[in-house]
């Protein structure tokens, strides 16, 4: 049987290992102690929380389909329905349902949310009637939305979705890669609003509140379920330090484990890294990859996860959460309120509630310099100021997400497009994970399948 090594055991390289079921002898090489990456839970006052990634889009299919397949498809479960709603102006603004990452269907329905001035809802509404020439070459989002919807569009409503999405900025991701729902229709020319009412009339999309999915217990469940489920021996704390190319385009990993050094021969590697750690690995072997790979930024955040005493809480929000636009100053950049999106967390901790507070966007490094304590009485304040003075929480903690986030700044797309170029010049090895097609759980599902896939195909069984 031929045999792969996946390097990297959050859910890109567990997703490429699932698909090898059954075709190959998988190792998966994961350094730490734990498969999962981003994905995974931790405990807060005795109750089970996510700490990376809280949903799999359910508006593409291949988280919730590979949730299913590896057992999991009872434990999916809807958030309760609430709009998203934004913290500006001094309040918590619901915005208008329909719209696509924050970019408003119908400006009619801002009219009264408090989100937009008058004369910034009126700027929305004259998109239908300026001229749209056939977007041919990628932009930033800002460039082109504020160009059609005005500045305060993009600061209200869009920007705060792109903080809670990529960590990241709209003057600096791009419309194609970090958009590409309105790209498309960009690319199309004509006014976006009357496209995007087509859009919705067709049937898609469907409102925020549906768009996702969780898992009961924890979305951190799904790598663990993956893992179990796809046959692969998993070598966790096993951190690989180094490739060689072998006669006969096989592949060599040099790995570093807590017993020593490791060496691990096989027919194809998958490399499901983050950009920089592919970069390192890739640096003898392809300089035109490592430039490219390590060319990407990537953004660092912090979760502040908060249990409060539902009996001494002096304010209970109401609703799901919120996002943050950073017009307005502040530091948090979205919370969730975690005991009323999910009920299987509220059924586990009836009297606790529980608020997941998020703090860093790109360029904001500095504050995330700060000690965990002084993030958390960020949170607290900032919180109280948004919902009312709860009290201080029973307990709380906070998860630090190094890099965590990819940019997908202008022309991403064709980097991509370098990068895989550079890569097709070394048979036997493929490329997955958050840095290419995807930032969601369900896009590097994906990019782990068919890098899967890839492999399949060039090494003969
Ligand atoms: C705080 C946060 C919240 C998020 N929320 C959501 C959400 O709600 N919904 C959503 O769809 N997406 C969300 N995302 C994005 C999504 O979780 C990630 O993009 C995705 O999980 C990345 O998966 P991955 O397998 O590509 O990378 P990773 O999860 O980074 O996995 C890569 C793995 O490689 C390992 N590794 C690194 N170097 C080596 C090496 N040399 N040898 C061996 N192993 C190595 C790492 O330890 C890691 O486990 C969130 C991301 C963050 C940071």
């Amino acid at each position: 049987m031929r045999s792969v090594i996946v390097v990297g055991g959050g859910i890109s390289g567990l997703a490429a290992a699932w698909q090898l079921r059954g075709q190959a002898d998988v190792t998966v090489l994961e350094s730490h102690t734990k498969v999962g990456g981003k994905l995974r839970t931790g405990t807060i006052a005795g109750i089970t929380v996510d700490e990376g990634a809280e949903s799999l889009m359910a508006l593409r299919p291949e988280a919730v389909e590979l949730a299913a397949a590896v057992g999991l498809g009872d434990a999916l479960c809807d958030p309760a329905s609430s709009p998203t709603t934004i913290w500006t102006r001094g309040g918590l603004r619901p915005l208008p349902a329909g719209h696509v990452m924050g970019v408003p269907t119908d400006p009619a329905a801002l009219v009264g949310s408090g989100l937009l001035s008058p004369a910034g809802i009126d700027r929305v509404a004259r998109e239908e009637t300026l001229p749209a020439t056939p977007l041919t070459e990628d932009c930033s989002v800002s460039r082109y939305l504020a160009g059609r919807f005005g500045q305060e569009a993009v600061d209200r409503l869009i920007e705060p979705l792109l903080g809670g999405v990529y960590a990241g900025r709209a003057e600096r991701l791009s419309l194609r890669a970090a958009m590409p729902r309105i790209a498309a229709l960009a690319e199309q020319g004509g006014p976006l609003l009357p496209a995007l009412r087509r859009m919705k009339a067709a049937g898609a999309p469907r409102s925020a509140a549906v768009a996702v999915q969780g898992v009961v217990g924890g979305t951190g469940r799904f790598p663990q379920a993956v893992a179990e489920a796809c046959g692969a021996r998993i070598l966790t704390g096993t951190a690989a330090r180094s490739l060689q190319r072998l006669p006969g385009d096989r592949w060599r990993v040099l790995a570093t484990t807590a017993d020593g050094p490791l060496t691990m021969e096989a027919d194809a590697v998958v490399l499901a890294l983050p950009a920089f750690a592919a970069a390192e690995l890739l640096r003898p072997h392809s300089p035109a990859a490592e430039a490219e790979l390590s060319g990407i930024p990537h953004a660092s955040t912090a979760v502040i996860t908060m249990a409060f005493s539902r009996s001494q809480a002096h304010v209970l929000p109401q609703g799901n959460g919120f996002l943050v636009p950073p017009v307005d100053g502040h530091t948090l950049k979205a919370a969730s309120f975690l005991s009323n999106k999910w009920r299987w967390l509220h059924d586990a901790a009836p009297a606790t509630f529980v608020v997941r507070a998020s703090i860093g966007r790109i360029g904001e490094d500095e504050l995330l310099d700060r000690p965990d304590r002084h993030l958390v009485r960020t949170a607290i304040a900032e919180l109280h100021r948004a919902v009312g003075a709860m009290g201080e929480p029973l307990a709380t903690r906070v998860t630090r997400w190094d890099r965590g986030l990819p940019q997908y700044g202008v022309g991403h797309r064709e980097r991509v497009t370098r990068i895989r170029e550079a890569a097709a010049e070394l048979p036997g090895l493929a490329l997955c994970g958050a840095a290419y097609e995807g930032v969601g759980v369900a896009a590097c599902v994906a990019t782990g399948r068919a890098a899967a896939r890839q492999v399949l195909a060039g090494v003969p069984a």
